[in-house]
């Protein structure tokens, strides 16, 4: 009898835990990431999280699960983040062409550009990732606007009790050759791809880049600040996003 209650309970602690996690359509991800043994310390943490929202707060300390990663009071955004972040290319497009250049098709097309573009490097706002099938350019707009976000995030973390963190910048200007080489590349973007604009950049929701490899911070916690960030400058009309599954990224593109 006790045993059976014993079971019971621990069943519905996993319901209860699978409940807090960030959403249904989530638990997909949580699973392809973590183990067994790794999925019942998210079932602990998914009841704190549930104790606390309890009373209505986030829980406003940091921790340190079995596995040594941190934990930072952020509240998942409610609701699925491909519902929040749904802007499609025939939203992001228009915006794309009003802000961005002529795309680039061949060299001559480079020289010819109807506004500047401007190199961006890792830098304390982001880190760029070794960019395979882009060029690390933007108009100066988007990498204002790459750069507010890289901060306002880094900020967040830090606010929340995290060292220093840095979001990944995975994609940026696309074309058919790569400047000083004219190497011709095969990448599979569609014509209509933003990133023709030198205005749309992709930004990890699964790689951040710590300043301090000793101290490694939850995934899931930097992705819920990255979103609240998002939404933040979504909300104020400064850009476009969009929650792209396959290539597990914010595709950004500046209003
Ligand atoms: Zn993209």
């Amino acid at each position: 009898m006790l045993l059976r209650n014993s079971c019971s309970l621990v069943a519905a602690m996993l319901i209860v835990a699978l409940a807090c996690l960030p959403s249904c359509k989530e638990e997909r991800h949580f699973h392809d990431y973590f183990d067994q043994s790794q999925l019942d310390v998210i079932a602990q943490i998914g009841t704190a999280k549930s104790k606390l929202a309890d009373h209505h707060l986030d829980y406003d300390t940091t921790w340190v699960d079995r596995f040594g990663y941190h934990h930072i009071p952020v509240d998942t955004l409610p609701g699925d983040y491909r519902d929040i972040f749904d802007d499609f290319n025939d939203v992001q497009i228009p915006f794309a062409r009003k802000n961005g250049i002529e795309p680039i098709k061949n060299l001559h097309d480079a020289y010819r550009l109807k506004q500047p573009l401007v190199k961006i490097a890792t830098c304390e706002a982001y880190y760029l990732d070794s960019l395979t099938h882009s060029m690390p350019y933007l108009v100066p707009k988007a990498a204002k606007l790459l750069e507010e976000i890289g901060c306002a995030f880094a900020d967040s973390v830090k606010a929340r009790g995290g060292s220093a963190y840095r979001i990944v910048v995975t994609s940026c200007t696309r074309s058919n050759f790569t400047v000083g080489k004219l190497l011709k590349v095969n990448w599979n973007a569609s014509p209509n791809s933003c990133h023709m604009y030198g205005t749309t950049f992709d930004l990890s929701w699964t790689h951040y880049e710590p300043y301090n490899n000793d101290y490694y911070i939850n995934r899931e916690d930097l992705k819920n600040v990255l979103a609240h960030v998002l939404l933040h400058f979504k909300q104020q009309n400064r850009c476009t996003v969009l929650h792209e599954q396959g290539q597990c990224c914010f595709h950004i593109t500046v209003k």
